[in-house]
């Protein structure tokens, strides 16, 4: 399977279904259920062949006691018949970790903590979430499970829910460890131990699926794509990013994944739902507004699109669910010539901490896309193992540490014309206690000694901020600057940190008007920031450190890809088709609102007027016009630069640079 070639317009179609509900299937009529499809402008739709609950949904022979109990009909088969007359792909839903027949037969493979208990749902409560280890002989029956569906059922892709490293203690993981001659007590080892095992399983599975299918699709979800992927990408045939922004994952994780997973060589879609919370909220519905908001962005960053939904235990398919879903596939349709083997263009590479501290919800990470998505610029995330020549800048946020390889990487791209944004410990050695990197042009002195303390901004890092103390919240690094290193702009600090022994008024004590310790420093094409400023926008979005941030980015990339003039809750991005020599710059306005407690919500389109758009291009461009629309708009050329303004952005607008 070339690397570009998964549909754009999926439906993961969950089936998770108790043993005490009857009827199963009795309602289903394979020709409405493909026709609603196919009307709703779905192109594949992965359907069950066995559920979190453990049941199996199509005819075995292998092992017909997990066959569910009340499953009338051979569903799966259907479904699958039904699809392919009407060219639908069904990708086949296997669940692996949790499955809650195999949990109450065999605990003995279920994943045991370091107190020797089970982890996940305990006895008495409602829930299929005990994992269980796939270092035991669980394997066995899966592959044999798996080696049926090949040899029984037309099988486009298989899609394994649930496979993920778990730390585990069981007795085969601790004689697994002993055999390796590994100290299982160690939590660092055992959780190199866990990553190797399900690594193990990942390669072997895909080798053994391929004794029976050579070119199915191949995934396995573990509801996050990071760093940890790259060494067993050949194990998949694409990504699936799994992140409904009602249900835990919030509107930054998918934009921030999928600029990662587009790195590593193979296909990507974004996976929301059609749920008003998260999978399994039955008879809800998400507001059409937020559905379009999020299949648009997966296009705007280089993704195909699945929408997630829960079909009845009866079979039948809601109508509702895909008036809704077809709304907005059938944008999506008119929008895939542009969206087709594009490529994203970008100018900046950002490290992602989670290499170094792990999880899916990095803040550090999430208030830099923010910063960058509020100020147009074009990036991607990266890890360390990055081919990082392309970047005009990369920045390393917060708390990135460098190894003594990382540090020669990074001073071979500088010496060969990159720039590099740094803040706070970033750049330091993996001890903490100097820096490794020594273009920063600093020195260590320790934990700055206030905090908060005041930066100073000034000159051209101050750009469009008054020249007076402005409070930063989080401690900085004390550094000192090396010679030939500029200091942009100072900290000042209070009159004496807040303690039992002196304070003043309800927070922070104020400046006491000295300069103690460079805030800001500059060294040829590098700058340092000392404070945590990514970790603090995420925290609560202070302008200026944003601005300062935009400001370096200014000096050390003048002629960014894209200025754009509208408000910060616009969106831009750039995607290249080469084969057709063009760009297609994608514009979305839609404003997330905390209106519940519980998560954001899109219920409005927005419009914005006369927004103006320019684009660095790297040849002349014949024309520029919006799509699908094919309304031409004019436009000026700007020493290398194309200029032109949009009359009206309406939630999302695809507009194309062609080059002569
Ligand atoms: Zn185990």
């Amino acid at each position: 399977m070339s690397r570009n070639n998964l549909r754009f317009r999926q439906v993961h179609l969950d089936f998770h279904t108790s043993e005490e509900i009857a009827g199963i299937g009795a309602e289903f009529d394979p020709e409405e259920f493909a026709a609603t499809l196919e009307k709703a402008r779905v192109n594949s739709i992965t359907c069950f062949g066995r559920c979190h609950h453990g049941w199996i949904y199509f005819d075995t022979k292998a092992f017909p006691e997990r066959r569910h109990p009340h499953l009338t009909r051979n569903l799966l088969k259907e479904q699958i018949e039904a699809c392919h007359a009407r060219n639908i792909r069904v990708p086949i839903y296997l669940t692996v970790q949790w499955d809650h027949l195999t949990a109450n037969e065999h605990p003995e493979w279920l994943i045991m903590d370091t107190d020797g208990r089970i982890s996940g749902t305990p006895p008495y409560e409602a829930g299929f979430y005990r994992r269980i280890c796939l270092n035991t002989p669980y394997v066995e029956f899966l592959k044999a499970h798996v080696q049926e569906v090949l040899e029984t059922l037309p099988v486009d892709g298989l899609f394994f829910d649930i496979v993920a490293p778990q730390d585990c203690s069981c007795i085969y993981c601790r004689a697994g460890m002993k055999a390796e001659g590994l100290e299982p007590s160690d939590p660092g080892v055992r959780m190199q131990y866990a990553t190797k095992v399900v690594h193990g399983f990942k390669a072997d599975m895909t080798r053994f699926v391929r004794q029976f299918n050579e070119d199915c699709t191949i995934f396995y979800n573990a509801g996050h794509i990071g760093p940890r992927h790259r060494e067993i990408v050949d194990a998949y045939t694409h990504f699936e990013i799994e992140s409904l922004p009602s249900g835990g994952w919030g509107y930054m994780h998918f934009p921030l994944t999928q600029r990662y997973a587009r790195n590593l060589g193979v296909d990507c879609m974004g996976v929301t739902g059609k749920f008003h919370t998260s999978w399994g909220d039955f008879h809800s519905f998400k507001n059409e507004q937020a559905l379009q908001f999020e299949c648009f962005n997966m296009l705007a960053l280089g993704a195909k699109c699945s929408i997630g939904d829960q079909l009845h235990p009866s079979g039948k398919i809601c109508q509702t669910t895909y008036r809704l879903i077809g709304s907005v596939y059938s944008e999506v349709e008119k929008k895939e010539p542009w969206c087709a083997e594009a490529r994203s263009v970008v100018d900046i590479g950002v490290f992602t901490p989670e290499e170094f501290v792990g999880g899916r919800h990095n803040a550090t990470s999430m208030g830099l896309a923010r910063m960058l998505q509020e100020g147009a610029h074009q990036f991607d995330v990266i890890d360390s193992a990055a081919d990082i020549s392309g970047y005009k800048v990369v920045i390393l946020p917060d708390n990135i540490p460098v190894s003594d390889e990382f540090t020669g990487k990074l001073e071979q791209y500088l010496s060969q014309g990159g720039a590099v944004i740094a803040s706070y410990q970033s750049g330091l050695n993996q001890q903490k206690i100097e820096f490794a990197l020594k273009s920063l042009g600093v020195r260590l002195k320790g934990e700055a000694s206030y905090s908060p303390d005041f930066i100073l901004p000034k000159g051209e890092i101050g750009k469009d901020l008054p020249e007076t103390e402005h409070v930063m919240y989080l401690r900085g690094m004390e550094v000192e600057a090396e010679p030939g290193s500029e200091v942009l702009s100072d900290v000042v600090v209070p009159y004496f940190n807040r303690t039992y022994k002196h304070f003043c008024s309800h927070r922070h004590t104020p400046s006491a008007g000295k300069v103690s310790y460079p805030g800001i420093v500059k060294k040829g094409r590098v700058i340092y920031f000392s404070h945590p400023i990514f970790t603090q926008y995420n925290r609560n979005a202070p302008r200026w450190c944003k601005r300062l941030l935009l400001n370096a980015l200014d000096i050390l990339l003048p002629e960014p890809l894209v200025r754009l003039e509208a408000p910060t809750t616009t969106i831009a991005t750039v995607n290249e088709q080469s084969a057709e020599k063009r760009w297609i710059v994608h514009l979305l306005h839609y404003i997330p609102e905390r209106r519940g407690q519980d998560f954001d919500v899109i219920e409005d389109v927005i419009p914005v007027f006369d927004v103006k758009i320019s684009v660095r291009v790297p040849e002349s461009v014949r024309e520029v016009v919006c799509v699908p629309e094919q309304k031409p708009l004019k436009f000026e050329k700007n020493s290398g630069r194309v200029e032109f303004v949009l009359p009206k952005l309406e939630g999302h607008q695809m507009v194309t640079l062609s080059f002569s």
